[in-house]
């Protein structure tokens, strides 16, 4: 298929980009770069080895959307989006209209343009706290802040034009705790300066660069009492949406989790990566992170029976391939470049 990869300079776009050309499909990628990297894109050319166009847009503005598609697609995975939960709390309008008036104008894009296959990003964010654990698809949906609302409303958004138009289908991938990066050390998430997420912390605390990692309550109903998430890592990701391409050939709207099956608390999170690294990651217990909820983690089941797809990376694969990429990038992207430009230059022009 020629896929349009809007968000594709981001992390899980990224690896997603490489996975769909390894399986033969051509990939053009489309991303603002608010938060993604062009170094990325070179990455994704690199491991490869193919010649992936690149066009800098925003998924808000359909005419240029509508201008890319109509040199004629099979399918678009849509990426792009803020994420930051916190950010959204104090930037609702921003995320409701770079998310939801994205995908808006994406849709009618992709309408006007006879573009009818979509696989798209959610979030295990839309089940809030829930009842039970693991989660099926079917759980009660409680998006509990500003970030979850946008990926519900645009969850309803696809499955209503599935249903108005049923030559229109759709896989909605609800992922929960990607983590890990590629397995080259080429390519990882890059967090832009201090993370928020648990894994490129940890990452930063084994290489010394933050002195001691939070550990957001110990208080929880949970074996440890930390908070208990199912991490799943990127390649795992990567390879849903590569099935999920092949599952849209025969139509539909499918709702599906992508996780593991099992979670791990924070506290084995730090065990698992002290052993994969052999440095040690000091911590500290402090209060609950508002917002946060005891455990959460994924039944899988209906994405192995729709997909015939598996996570097949382990805790400590994700540890060993997040830590190969932080040793390689302890700055993101930007010491790669820094190490490119400086193999590039003549011997001592460099200081
Ligand atoms: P990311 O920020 O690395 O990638 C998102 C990409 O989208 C970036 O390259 C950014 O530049 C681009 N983008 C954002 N707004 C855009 C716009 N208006 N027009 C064009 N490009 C735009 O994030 P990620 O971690 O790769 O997440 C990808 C998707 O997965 C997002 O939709 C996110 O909500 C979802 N998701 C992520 C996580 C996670 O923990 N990483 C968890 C669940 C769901
Ligand atoms: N966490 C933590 N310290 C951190 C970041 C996260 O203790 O610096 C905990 C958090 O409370 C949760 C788990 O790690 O229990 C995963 O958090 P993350 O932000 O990575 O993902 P979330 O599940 O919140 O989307």
């Amino acid at each position: 298929m020629k896929v349009l990869v809007c968000g594709g300079a981001g992390y899980i776009g990224s690896h997603t980009c490489v996975a769909l050309i390894e399986q033969g499909h051509e990939v053009v990628i489309y991303d603002n770069l608010c938060h993604g990297s062009l170094s990325a894109v070179d990455h994704i050319r690199q491991l490869s080895g193919a010649d992936v166009r690149f066009v800098q847009g925003d998924v808000r503005d359909k005419a240029a959307l509508e201008s890319v598609l109509s040199s004629g697609f099979d399918a678009v995975v849509h990426f792009a989006a803020l994420k930051i939960m916190s950010e959204s709390c104090r930037l609702p309008l921003l995320y409701f209209d770079n998310n939801v008036a994205g995908t808006i104008a994406l849709l009618q894009a992709m309408q006007a343009t006879g573009v009818h296959r979509l696989v798209f990003s959610s979030t295990a964010a839309v089940y809030g706290d829930p009842d039970v654990v693991p989660i099926k698809e079917d759980a009660p949906l409680r998006a509990c802040n500003p970030y979850s609302h946008t990926k519900l409303v645009m969850e309803r958004l696809i499955q209503e034009l599935c249903e108005a138009r049923p030559s229109f289908s759709a896989a909605i991938l609800r992922y929960f705790n990607p983590a890990g990066a590629h397995p080259s050390g080429l390519m990882g998430e890059d967090t832009g300066g201090v993370p928020s997420n648990l894994m490129p912390y940890v990452s930063q605390v084994a290489a010394g660069m933050q002195d001691r990692l939070h550990v957001f309550g110990g208080d929880y109903p949970t074996r440890d009492g930390t908070g208990v998430r199912d991490y799943i890592h990127v390649m795992d990701l990567a390879d849903a949406h590569t099935k999920a391409l092949d599952v849209l050939r025969v139509g539909g709207c499918h709702v599906l989790n992508i996780g593991t099956g099992r979670g791990y608390s924070v506290l084995e999170v730090v065990s698992a990566f002290e052993r994969i690294s052999g440095r040690r990651v000091p911590y500290e217990i402090v209060d609950r992170r508002p917002g946060d909820v005891a455990e959460v983690w994924a039944d899988p089941s209906h994405a192995q029976e729709t997909l015939g797809w598996h996570a097949q990376h382990d805790l400590l694969r994700m540890c060993a391939d997040a830590w190969r990429w932080q040793s390689m990038h302890p700055h993101g992207y930007q010491s790669a470049q820094v190490i490119e430009l400086r193999q590039a230059m003549p011997s001592g022009s460099c200081r």
